[in-house]
């Protein structure tokens, strides 16, 4: 018995070769993965069989194929439990130091690394496939957040559909600066059919800016020459600044930057019922999820600011979590 073994005993981990005895091969649910193949993507379609039980390997008649169950997914190539992945995400995600699963399960740390490459990369892949799409949006809150990790300072900007409470992108980076904020509309847009858009926002400059320049497409013109770029119509944007006095609100100012008022009242109207302009959905999205209680009590109890924002990390990762057990 090997050491990794021992250590997967010790946590009552089944080994990858019971696993792999346990499960049912299901050739009806299961898609050719292959970027060239015709049928790719598709189920029930009849095209896959099963090419080896003991390999756990499918075969694809389109393209003639084999593919393990487990390609394009944070499994792959495993040489561990894929229970033993999962709970070092989930530990990973709740913001346990890499440091301490080393040295609790005894892992290389290169591997623990390379666990939330997979699962960041699987995330990735499942809000792609999921959310990625253009929808009308109506009203979207922004809102990026301060948070603190182990040696490090980082900033999380995110942005939500207010009517679904989806998430449409996040985006992290060690500034709070116009490329984070671009970078978070860009993922916007990815999501958003070209009808009457309304985005809401703190104060920071950097939306205003990137809200410009990412909802535009280029005219087709007649000769030589650079194409015109032309903004999407019906885009609005409004600001909603807080004003603090010893951690209470004393003012808050709201600004329409861009767009007709009636129209911004329109889609604000569409979102939801509150009277007035506000963030309130995607600030309090962070507290109100069930795997956020402790962030809530947090927020509420008035603890420092940044604690608070190392909290909103946590949830961040938990978030992520989710999409990784969900896929
Ligand atoms: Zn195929």
């Amino acid at each position: 018995m090997t050491k990794r073994e021992s250590k997967a005993d010790l946590f009552c981990f089944s080994s990858p070769k019971e696993e792999q005895k346990e499960k049912h091969l299901d050739s009806q649910t299961t898609f050719c993965p292959h970027a060239d193949c015709p049928a790719k993507g598709q189920t029930g379609k009849g095209n896959i069989r099963i090419h080896s039980r003991q390999d756990q390997r499918y075969k694809c008649k389109e393209c003639g194929q084999t593919f393990t169950e487990t390609k394009g997914t944070p499994f792959y190539r495993l040489h561990h439990s894929p229970d033993l992945l999962v709970r070092v995400v989930t530990l990973l995600a709740h913001g346990c130091p890499p440091q301490a699963i080393v040295a609790a399960f005894g892992l290389d740390e290169r591997t623990v690394s390379d666990w939330q490459q997979r699962a960041a990369a699987q995330c990735r892949q499942v809000h792609e496939h999921l959310v990625a799409h253009p929808r009308d949006l109506g009203e979207v809150q922004a809102d990026e957040l301060r948070v603190k990790r182990q040696g490090a300072i980082v900033w999380v900007a995110l942005a939500m559909q207010t009517a679904t409470r989806l998430w449409l992108g996040g985006v992290v980076s060690e500034h709070r600066d116009r490329w984070l904020i671009t970078r978070l509309i860009e993922q916007v847009r990815h999501g958003a059919l070209c009808l009457p858009l309304l985005l809401v926002t703190d104060g920071l400059a950097a939306y205003g800016t990137a809200w410009r320049k990412v909802f535009r497409d280029k005219v087709a013109r007649v000769g030589r020459g650079r194409c015109r770029l032309q903004s999407w119509a019906g885009l609005c944007y409004a600001q909603v600044i807080k004003r603090y006095q010893e951690r209470r609100v004393v003012a808050v100012e709201r600004r329409i930057k861009a767009g007709e008022p009636e129209q911004v009242e329109a889609l604000r109207h569409q979102a939801h019922e509150s009277s007035v302009l506000n963030t309130a959905f995607i600030e309090r999205r962070w507290r109100n999820v069930p795997w956020a209680a402790d962030f809530s009590g947090a927020a509420h109890a008035g603890v420092s600011t940044a604690h608070r924002y190392h909290r909103a990390g946590n949830v961040a990762r938990r978030h992520t979590l989710q999409l990784l057990h969900g896929a």
